[in-house]
């Protein structure tokens, strides 16, 4: 089942970039292959440090590049949280998180319901919504623990 989920992102991940007349470079792929492994949604500087262990040729200018040109097309999600650091995730079918305060780990959800809310009055008329996000900031039971 997890296998079929990326094999179909990976498909999605060539034919975007080709159509778009980007090259399918090594690096690229590993970059992207990276993320979709991590369940943690790495920075960029966390999966640059990953990366340079498998492969010492390449730059952090690459990876960082190559994620925002992943993330413009779509193919990865930028996690918004309040660090400095943008944090990545390697699944771009929308979902939510619940990120911790304190060991800033990040946890995706499903809740459909969320589709579903009803937005004030004002901002239903503002355009055209395209997605609605839930991002749930605490502290998680490990850090209460402690
Ligand atoms: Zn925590
Ligand atoms: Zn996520």
């Amino acid at each position: 089942m997890k296998n079929d989920r990326v094999q179909e992102q990976f498909n999605r991940f060539e034919r975007t970039l080709r159509t778009e007349g980007h090259k399918l470079t090594t690096q690229r792929l590993a970059v992207y292959r990276e993320l979709t492994v991590a369940d943690d949604h790495p920075s960029a500087e966390a999966l640059f440090g990953r990366l340079h262990k498998k492969l010492p040729m390449l730059s952090r200018n690459t990876v960082y590049r190559t994620l925002a040109l992943l993330a413009k097309r779509g193919l990865i999600t930028k996690v918004e949280t309040v660090e400095n650091q943008s944090r990545f995730d390697g699944r771009c079918e929308p979902h939510h998180h619940v990120i911790c305060n304190r060991c800033h780990k990040i946890i995706d959800f499903h809740c459909p319901p969320v589709n579903e809310v009803l937005l004030p009055k004002e901002i239903e008329s503002w355009g055209t919504i395209e997605s609605k996000i839930l991002v749930i900031y605490g502290i998680c039971g490990k850090c209460l623990d402690k």
